[in-house]
This record gives C-alpha cells, structure tokens and sequence, in this order.
C-alpha cells in the first residue's frame, strides 16, 4: 500500500491546528486538523502566493506557519481561490487590501453576490464577512512567479467553478477538491456535474504531473494511479444512478428551496 510508505515531505511545524509540510522546494502545503481545507504557499523568486487559504477561525495557526516560512500576509501577493466552497476561502477576507484576491469568473460571481447557499456558509458555520474578488480567472491564464509559472484550467464538475493550477516544468498539480490522493472523489455540488468532473479529470489525466497538492489530505507523489482511480471511480458513479442521487445529495441540497416553493403554493392556497 502505498499509504504505508514513508512521507517523502518533511513536516517543518505542527501545531494543535495545523501541520506545515514541504511538498517541493519553496512550495508549502498547510494541512489542517479540523474541516477546512488545504492551504498552500508558493515562493516564487518575483511573487509570492497562496492557493485557499481554510476557514477563518484557523487563521491565526496559518499566520504562525506563514511566519515561519519568513512570509507573513503582507508579502503575498496574491490569494488564488479554486472555487467558492468556504473550508478553502472562509481566511481569505484577512487578506483583503494589500494582496489580490482571484478566482475563477464563476466562483468571483457566487463570492460577490454573497450565495451563501453555493459557498456552504451553513455547513461551516463561518463568519458572514464579505470576501472581494479582485481578478477573475479563465482557462488559459498565466501565472508567472519568476522560478513557477502556473497555468490555470478550467476544471468544473465538483461545482461549476473548480480550477486547477499546473506548472508544467515542475509537475506541481494543484487539483483542489477535483482530483484528490489515492482518487477519493470530492462530490458532486448544486452548480457541478458528473460528467463535467469526468472530463476535467480526463484533462488531468494527460499532465504530465509528479506531485499532487489537493484541497484535501495528503501530497501525493502518484497523482497518475490518482486520476487513473478516480476515472474509474467517476464512471462508475455515473452508470449508478442510486449512487449518483447520494453523491449529489440532492434531497438536503434542495431541500430549502423546495420547501419555500411549497410554502409558496401554501400562501396561493390561503
Ligand atoms: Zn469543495
Ligand atoms: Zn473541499
């Protein structure tokens, strides 16, 4: 299994929050111990950014890794978001002002209107702080850090907004909560699709990526037998349609808005 193999990424500091790990020289991953997601650091030699940045009340265990590594939050750059979900964007309002905020058009759009409902801000209990997108990303963007240049792809499925981030000299894959290690499917939210995910992790698929950085878990030094399982994976949660209708959880996620379309119908009959 290769799960039992020893990690070949040094863990630099724990803490009771978080773990910060070194995935690749002057690339940091943030692991939390709670819900929210992974948060990573990329120190390239003209800028220096973020990808997700976790939840809010974890901030203060991320500034203390931030600080470790010699970048406090006034020397980022940039906050890239890979989609709308607040266990990966919940931090990012801390970093409003001095560094720029991007995301992909879709998500900037649920972000700004504040669509509570897209953002799971129920789910995580986050506070209600507006965050700015200040850039809005397209398949196709650049993004050149001096040593890293990562090119941002349009990868939608686990909602209509994923990104993920590539830098093909290094083979660093930020997949976000599209592809994660050993091919565990992140879920098929309100605005995504099945066959969205299907495709977009047939795009990752034909990277020639070395290591995973996902929004969840491990690194991972095997993202081809990740995809590879997570194909497989997808395809059969297609042909299962009983499988799909939990995957997508389609009774709690609609819930809300059927019950008020009920409680409509209710008022029209009164
Ligand atoms: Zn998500
Ligand atoms: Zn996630």
């Amino acid at each position: 299994m290769s799960d039992r193999k020893p990690s070949p990424f040094p863990v630099l500091l724990t803490n009771d929050v978080c773990s910060l790990i070194e995935a690749a020289e002057d690339v940091y991953q943030i692991r939390f111990k709670n819900r929210a997601a992974n948060a990573y650091l990329v120190r390239g030699t003209n800028r220096t950014i973020m990808i997700d940045v976790g939840l809010s009340s974890n901030y203060p265990a991320l500034l203390e890794c931030l600080c470790h590594l010699g970048c406090p939050p006034e020397t980022i750059d940039m906050v890239i978001l890979s989609h709308e979900h607040l266990d990966h964007i919940g931090a990012a309002w801390h970093f409003g002002g001095r560094t720029l905020i991007a995301a992909h058009r879709l998500a900037a759009n649920k972000i700004m209107l504040r669509d509570d409902f897209s953002m799971l801000r129920k789910m995580f209990n986050e506070p209600p702080v507006p965050i700015n997108v200040d850039f809005w990303l397209e398949e196709g963007n650049l993004i050149d850090l001096g040593n890293f240049r990562l090119h941002v792809m349009y990868t939608p499925g686990h909602t209509s907004a994923c990104i993920s981030l590539f830098d093909q000299d290094r083979g660093l894959l930020f997949a976000a909560d599209t592809l994660m290690p050993g091919g565990v499917m992140g879920g098929v939210f309100g605005s995504g699709s099945i066959a969205d995910y299907i495709q977009s992790l047939e795009r990752l698929k034909g990277l020639n990526s070395r290591i995973l950085l996902s929004g969840h878990g491990r690194l991972s030094d095997t993202p081809q037998d990740d995809v590879r399982i997570a194909l497989q994976r997808s395809h059969a949660l297609l042909s299962d349609t009983a499988q799909l209708f939990e995957a997508l959880d389609a009774r709690s996620n609609f819930e809300p808005i059927m019950q008020s379309v009920r409680d409509l119908n209710k008022l029209d009959d009164g």
